[in-house]
């Protein structure tokens, strides 16, 4: 059996909290390790312009994940790929924390796993994903040049990143299911005066179709009048909201009904020892700079905890 790796920390997530919190841990000088079962920076990586972080006007969201990295290893964080399955806690209170690279254990483990995007349930999603279905503009918006794409949603992501889209493409059609955006006014003000993005309201797709190889045309139907129709497009953004990543965290009993991570404002979950920090949380406000907020916070509870136990041993 392979021997278990230990840690003082184990910080699940290497978005912008997880990040946070192991610089914070490690600067304390705990042995801390992240592990994430994708490449660094969360969903930093899906984002193209930021320009709402401290310290940048402006930067592409990517670049500010190799910054985080950068900063957050420093003081010798490790950083692991592995895809966490559950979470054990052992009689003496360290925890095991199950990867399919092996198990790691810990006294103190901090959750960072974030959410990701809500996939809109309809037939042919996923038939089409990496066909013309796509989360992520930043990722996929090249492959649609000179070609007319469509979004889904009226929130912040759809409308940012449709503002994005309709830079590269040819144009974009934002399909909005009620009578109104949901996105903060600068984006709707700033969508507004782009001549190759257009709202259309109270309307939903219903299925993405194609001939297989690639997305065609989406069915849509008008929610008001009931009226169905087919429109055609090469490429389906689909930004309804996100969900939070917690399906390994399931018997821990840390998340409310919708699976959001409940902690209180020191970011303790009721677990003794496990922490929790960033989007994954029940929380208002989910952005970069709250995240880091939270890593920071957690990062040093996770230091106090170690120290307390110390002193009572
Ligand atoms: P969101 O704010 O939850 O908005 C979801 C949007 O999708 C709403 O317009 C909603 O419509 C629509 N929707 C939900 N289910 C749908 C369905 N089945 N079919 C069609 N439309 C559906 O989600 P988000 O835009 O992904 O943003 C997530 C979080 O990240 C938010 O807190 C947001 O503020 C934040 N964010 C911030 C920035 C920024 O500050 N620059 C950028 C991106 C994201 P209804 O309005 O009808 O419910």
């Amino acid at each position: 059996m392979a021997e278990i790796k230990k840690y003082d920390v184990i910080i699940v997530g290497a978005g912008p909290a997880g990040m946070t919190a192991a610089t914070y841990a490690s600067r304390a000088e705990l042995k801390t390790v992240m592990v994430d079962q994708g490449i660094y920076g969360g969903q930093m990586n899906n984002t193209a312009e930021i320009e709402n972080y401290p310290g940048y006007n402006q930067i592409m969201g990517p670049d500010l994940s190799e910054k985080m990295y950068a900063s957050s290893t420093q003081f010798g964080a490790e950083y692991s790929f592995g895809s966490v399955s559950g979470i054990d806690i052992l009689d003496n209170q360290e925890k095991v924390v199950h990867t399919d690279m092996g198990d790691l254990q810990a006294p103190v483990v901090i959750i960072a796993t974030g959410s990701e995007h809500t996939h809109l349930g309809v037939p042919g999603e996923e038939d089409y994903q990496g066909k013309g279905v796509s989360y992520c503009a930043v990722c996929d918006a090249a492959f649609f040049k000179g070609e007319s794409v469509s979004v889904v949603g009226g929130g912040d992501s759809a409308v940012e990143e449709a503002i994005y889209l309709a830079n590269i493409v040819k144009d974009v059609t934002v399909f909005v299911r009620g009578d109104q955006l949901r996105a903060q006014p600068i984006l709707q003000q700033r969508a507004m005066k782009k001549e190759n993005l257009r709202f259309v309201y109270n309307t939903s797709v219903t299925a993405i179709q194609g001939d297989g190889e690639e997305v065609q045309s989406v069915e849509l139907v008008n929610n008001k009048t009931d009226e169905r129709s087919t429109f055609e497009t090469a490429g389906v953004f689909i930004y309804i909201g996100l969900k939070p990543n917690t399906t390994a965290l399931e018997s821990l009993g840390i998340t409310d009904q919708q699976g959001w991570v409940q902690a209180n404002e020191k970011m303790e979950t009721k677990v003794p020892g496990i922490f929790a920090a960033g989007d994954v949380l029940a929380k208002e406000l989910r952005q970069i700079t709250t995240a880091v907020g939270d890593g920071g916070l957690a990062g040093q509870a996770a230091y106090n905890y170690i120290a307390a136990n110390r002193s009572e041993a």
